[in-house]
């Protein structure tokens, strides 16, 4: 779920896919277009100001519900993990699933492991015939 971040890239990433990729802006969130969450809207992904407890934890719930049927469930969880998304549930993972992961998080592997999972998903798109993947590398 996209919150109107703007990315930054992490510097020194070395992996056997291109450092350089994905080139775009296009390319880097290509992915989203194909989120189940966009038929639902934000407002299941992020927490209203003050929420907390059962409330809290029942929304997380129906949103995690939601990513788990989204196509690109796996490239938004490593996007998120990788760029220390502060807030909403992205997927699968909300805020306190991601913070707790994040001390034995490397961030440079985060970084590679976003790009890989991204890679994969346009290969899937490109063998599926999704005008989106052949859009984004365009
Ligand atoms: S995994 Fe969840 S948050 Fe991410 S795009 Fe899919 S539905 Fe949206």
């Amino acid at each position: 779920m996209r919150a109107g971040a703007v990315p930054v890239r992490l510097p020194c990433v070395t992996a056997a896919i291109a450092p350089s990729w994905p080139a775009s802006r296009n390319e880097f969130w290509s992915w989203q277009i194909r989120g189940a969450c966009r038929a639902t809207g934000p407002a299941l992904f992020y927490s209203p100001e003050g929420e907390r407890g059962a409330r809290k934890r029942r929304r997380e719930s129906a949103a995690k519900a939601i990513c788990a049927t989204c196509d690109v469930a796996e490239v938004c969880a490593a996007y998120a993990l990788a760029w220390r998304e502060p807030y909403g549930t992205w997927g699968g993972l909300s805020e306190a699933d991601r913070e707790a992961r994040y001390p034995g998080l490397d961030p440079v592997q985060a970084s590679i492991d976003y790009r890989e999972a991204l890679a994969a998903w346009h290969r899937r798109a490109e063998r599926a015939a999704d005008p989106v993947a052949a859009r984004s590398s365009a």
